[in-house]
């Protein structure tokens, strides 16, 4: 037989309305949160699941969701464990659908065989919007410039730590991504990123100065819309992916 349970209040309807709110305090009226199964974690040897409310953009089973250079099908490689490997020199691959701000969450691992030191070890990138890019790159015991390691935002700021596992273990990104607003042509908002990188806090709401360049000051100078692909970046090296799935964020408030 069930227990029968103590019914509580539910919320009230006598409370002060709060500042600049329509609801009041514990207002009873006020929509709960949908209801969200939560990612499950990975472990070295398999990806978990994604949270059932995120769009999948890499599970493993193919590249649906992605096209490579001149929208054709990707060249990169699916390979065990649930993963895909960038194919050197065949070129970037983007989503077939546009994103604005997002949490995005992504898994990736360097390559064990060690060919170059710096920016030459393990070197790709997850670019927001196809244009805003967090560094990958193989930084364990590798030293390269500061804005350019594992996790910066690159050219413009190194992350808090560096919290890189050694070549072959897989690293988690999860990344809050702010797109920028432009209004008449003007920048109204620039872009901000959060991002985690193997749990620990790397960039805090940090305001971006602009699009990734490489050796130049970034800038708001050339106005793009509000969406944009995910990209992942062929930069030379055998890269791995994994795990890929993102939340588009509408607000950044609950009602
Ligand atoms: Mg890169």
């Amino acid at each position: 037989m069930a227990n029968k349970i103590r019914e509580l209040p539910k919320g009230y309807t006598d409370t002060p309305v709060l500042p600049g709110s329509p609801w009041r305090v514990h207002d009873i009226a006020r929509p709960a949160p949908p209801v969200v199964r939560p990612p499950s974690s990975s472990t070295q040897e398999r990806p978990g699941t994604p949270p059932s409310d995120a769009v999948v953009l890499f599970d493993g089973s193919g590249f649906d969701a992605w096209v490579g250079r001149d929208g054709e099908a990707p060249k990169w490689r699916l390979v065990d464990g649930g993963a895909m490997e960038v194919e050197p020199r065949t070129g970037d691959i983007h989503t077939r659908a546009s994103f604005g701000s997002c949490q995005l969450h992504v898994e990736w691992s360097a390559p064990t065989q060690i060919r170059a030191d710096s920016q030459g070890r393990g070197n790709s990138g997850v670019f927001l919007l196809g244009l805003y890019e967090i560094q990958v790159l193989d930084g364990y015991q590798n030293p390269t410039y500061a804005d350019g390691t594992t996790a910066a935002i690159y050219g413009q700021y190194p992350p808090l730590v560096n919290a890189c596992v050694p070549p072959g273990q897989w690293h988690v990104y999860d990344i809050v991504f702010e797109a920028p607003v432009y209004r008449d042509g003007e920048l109204a908002s620039p872009a901000y990123m959060t991002v985690f990188h193997n749990a620990l806090l790397m960039h805090h709401r940090q305001e971006l100065q602009g699009p990734t360049l490489h050796r130049r000051l970034a800038s708001y100078a050339d106005p793009h819309g509000p969406r944009g692909p995910l990209t992942l970046q062929d930069h030379g090296d055998r890269v791995r992916f994994r795990n890929i799935w993102i939340r588009p964020l509408h607000r950044f408030q609950a009602e």
